[in-house]
């Protein structure tokens, strides 16, 4: 029997879809069949996360992120991932808040990032994915560099993820827009570029760029169902 799989999803709804996906066809494209482990999904009322992120508020996001954990737990979730790069500022303290193990997306991450060789690498995500410590720290206890845009990019590539992204809007513009950020980031030594926010897959696909991407909902997820999986 496969391990129940946890999401803490809805940040944004856009991107807890794709996890969703990912785990259901990444496990029929593995086993060729249907026999995918059983998956709860925990979805916040996302506005309010938004305004508590907004206001620093990160106390308040502990208590309703661990507060869902726990009844994905008491659901029977015997692994819980937190589906969105951000939200991993809280990490430990939802971990904290449960027994079964809290799968790290900047763990996978990582690993995906050192199982290609590569040392230094750019970031896109929210701005406080970007600019706050957590990720870059985390990395670099993995051996990794991370390199992100200037402050006028960084403010760029957050509000395209806030403004269009979250609300399932792709635009041709906001791509190209990422993709001379992304550009600007090989050029200053990245060797690969984490798409380090949930929904930025949804606008940048490998045939984009050049470069190795490491679609962070994939990755996330696919380690999700490593872990449920019994061989
Ligand atoms: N999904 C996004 C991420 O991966 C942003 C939404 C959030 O703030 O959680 O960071």
């Amino acid at each position: 029997m496969h391990k129940t799989i946890g999401i803490l999803g809805g940040m944004s709804p856009e991107s807890t879809a794709e996890y969703y996906l990912h785990l259901t066809r990444t496990y029929t494209a593995r086993h060729g069949d249907h026999g995918y482990p059983r998956i709860l999904v925990y979805s916040v009322s996302f506005q309010q996360y938004v305004e508590w992120m907004n206001a620093g508020q990160w106390d308040s996001i502990v208590s309703g992120l661990g507060a869902g954990a726990t009844v994905l737990q008491a659901a029977g979730a015997d692994v819980i991932i937190i589906a969105t790069n951000t939200m991993h500022i809280v990490y430990e303290q939802v971990q904290a808040a449960v027994s079964v193990p809290v799968l790290s997306l900047l763990d996978a991450v990582g690993a995906a990032i050192t199982a290609q060789g590569l040392t230094t690498v750019g970031l896109l995500g929210t701005a406080f994915t970007m600019e706050q410590p957590f990720y870059r720290e985390a990395l670099a206890r993995q051996g990794i560099t991370v390199l992100v845009p200037d402050a006028v990019d960084r403010a760029y590539v957050h509000r395209v993820v806030f403004e269009e992204l979250i609300a399932g809007q792709v635009r041709a513009e906001s791509r190209a827009g990422y993709e001379r950020i992304i550009e600007g980031l090989a050029a200053r030594g990245a060797g690969g570029i984490i798409l380090g926010c949930t929904e930025i897959p949804l606008l940048i696909r490998a045939e984009d760029t050049g470069l190795p991407l490491f679609d962070t909902t994939r990755i996330h997820a696919e380690a999700a169902l490593d872990f449920a999986v019994e061989d």
